[in-house]
């Protein structure tokens, strides 16, 4: 029988429909758009479409709070007091909000419940952040000659109200990292979930509103890429944080351009993960490889390495044990603990990645397998069984441009500079791993590779170590003390101590 999700969705407390703006809950009385879920293709619930008028609504609310409210202004105690709840709320919560994320994008429940993008990750992300609002500190300076007695000093200040636009993949852990530092620097901020993925973040939203933050320093509207314009160009917006598309990047870089708002972009990545035959283990790099492109959600992230740039000498052992790794798939039900991998988030985006498959082909690169979109209990969802092509050429479309699907392209290479000069022609910058025992050329290689983050031997981000891209990839690292930074303005404030 084919899958259904809609009994799961109505044993759950759903209240769509609904905008969070100026610390109150909004019926909204404007036009709604449906969201579907990418397993059954079943509407899972409808929601507000904020549009221009919403999002002007939650941006005034914002630039009030900012501008007249405490919020910016209040003692770090006070703040981190105020806000140090939601830790424990979300924890709290997090079987339900797992739920929802699940209900959202398909990801697998025991991925949604236990990894990176989980509520419980996202509770650390709050935690963390909410940890450095009694250290968000300036500098002083040595007075610098005899011509002049005044004392320099830094300070750091919120940077403005805040526009949070999220991606579809880890709604959840998305909302974490711009939402928690946004609120620790005493900025206001007006969030955007992706079109696709509302519920776990309408959850969170009213686990912040059960804060008694002042009305206005937390908003959320819904909405499409319409919503999404109008936030990023609004001219009350001083931030925009933003991760998704490069295309998307693109034109909120361009919107933002007139008031010179301050930007955060994570954006897309075609990550190179370089194997030598020096691994400790070229399955366990095969496996893992095929695994992000296969499993958990199928390639729909950014850090991804879609390219496996893999020594002559042990293609054959790596394509061997790739092979060996999808045989693990298990397309379904995302509640049954039995499924390894997420549908397509749309069937759009499910026709694109097939048009990739079929270029990769057509441009000589060959499939090994995957490919299929699977029928029977499975035909209503946007389901691709993950392929692999062997004998990519860089200059091959696949290995240009990010398929964000379960597609791995592996490019052959004879040299450790041949292997470092393809992994770096790239429009891209965000990630990439080295697989290799041996140190020195773990760090030779790491340093070589232009891209924001590098792993040797895997590759995992935290809350605590900047992540983030260079070219296409993005502007701006999120995770640390350079998130604070991007929420933050310095002040000079000079001090004439013979005044
Ligand atoms: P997307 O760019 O299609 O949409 C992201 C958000 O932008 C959505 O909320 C959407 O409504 C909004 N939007 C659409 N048009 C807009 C406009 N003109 N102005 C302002 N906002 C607009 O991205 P997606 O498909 O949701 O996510 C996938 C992309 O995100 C991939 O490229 C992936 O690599 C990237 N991503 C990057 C990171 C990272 O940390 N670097 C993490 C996750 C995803």
């Amino acid at each position: 029988m084919p899958i259904s999700l809609i009994p799961i969705r109505d044993a759950l407390d759903i209240r769509p429909g609904r905008l969070f703006i100026d610390g109150q809950w909004r019926d909204w009385d404007g036009e709604r758009f449906d969201q579907i879920h990418p397993s059954t293709n079943e509407v899972m619930t409808s929601l507000a479409e904020a549009g221009v008028r919403g999002v002007d609504l939650a941006v005034a609310a914002a630039r009030r709070a900012f501008d007249e409210g405490p919020w910016p202004r209040m003692r770090a105690q006070d703040r981190k007091r105020m806000l140090q709840p939601i830790v424990e709320r979300i924890y709290a919560a997090e079987e339900e909000i797992a739920r929802l994320q699940t209900l959202d994008n398909g990801i697998p429940f025991s991925f949604s419940r236990n990894s990176r993008v989980s509520p419980k990750a996202a509770a650390d992300i709050f935690d963390h952040f909410f940890g450095w609002i009694d250290k968000i500190n300036g500098e002083t300076y040595p007075l610098f000659s005899d011509a002049s007695n005044t004392q320099y000093m830094t300070f750091r200040e919120p940077v403005g109200v805040v526009a949070a636009i999220l991606p579809y993949n880890g709604p959840v852990m998305t909302f974490a990292m711009k939402v928690a530092p946004a609120l620790a620097c005493g900025c206001t901020v007006v969030v955007k979930p992706s079109e696709y993925t509302n519920l776990a973040v309408l959850k969170l939203a009213e686990i912040i509103a059960e804060s008694d933050l002042p009305p206005g320093v937390f908003n959320v509207v819904t909405g499409g890429s319409a919503a999404g314009a109008a936030l990023s160009s609004h001219a009350g917006i001083d931030k925009v944080t933003f991760t998704g598309s490069p295309v998307v990047g693109e034109k909120i870089t361009m919107a933002s351009a007139s008031s010179m708002k301050r930007l955060s972009l994570e954006l897309g990545g075609k990550s190179a993960a370089i194997v030598f035959p020096d691994a400790s283990s070229v399955a366990t790099a095969a496996t893992r490889l095929m695994g992000l492109c296969s499993t958990f959600l199928s390639g729909q992230v950014c850090s991804t390495p879609t390219r496996a740039i893999v020594h002559r000498s042990v293609m054959d052992e790596f394509l061997h044990h790739a092979a060996e790794q999808v045989k693990t798939v298990r397309f379904g039900d995302p509640f049954d603990p039995a499924t390894t991998s997420a549908p397509i988030i749309s069937k759009r985006q499910k026709d694109k990645i097939l048009g990739y498959i079929d270029t990769g082909r057509r441009e000589g690169a060959e499939l090994m397998f995957g490919g299929a979109t699977p029928g029977g209990d499975l035909a209503n969802g946007n389901w691709i069984d993950p392929v692999l092509f062997a004998n990519v050429r860089n200059d091959m479309t696949i290995a240009r441009e990010e398929i964000f699907g379960p597609v791995l392209s592996v490019i052959p290479f004879d040299a450790e500079e041949e292997a470092i000069r393809l992994a770096n022609e790239s429009d891209y910058g965000l990630a990439g791993c080295v697989y290799t025992g041996n140190v020195n050329r773990a760090f030779r290689v790491a340093r070589a590779i232009r891209s924001g983050s590098i792993g040797v031997n895997g590759y995992a981000s935290i809350p605590n170590a900047p992540m983030g891209g260079i070219k296409r990839s993005g502007v701006g690292r999120e995770g640390g003390w350079p998130t604070i930074e991007a929420f933050t303005e310095l002040k000079t404030i000079s001090f004439n101590l013979d005044g």
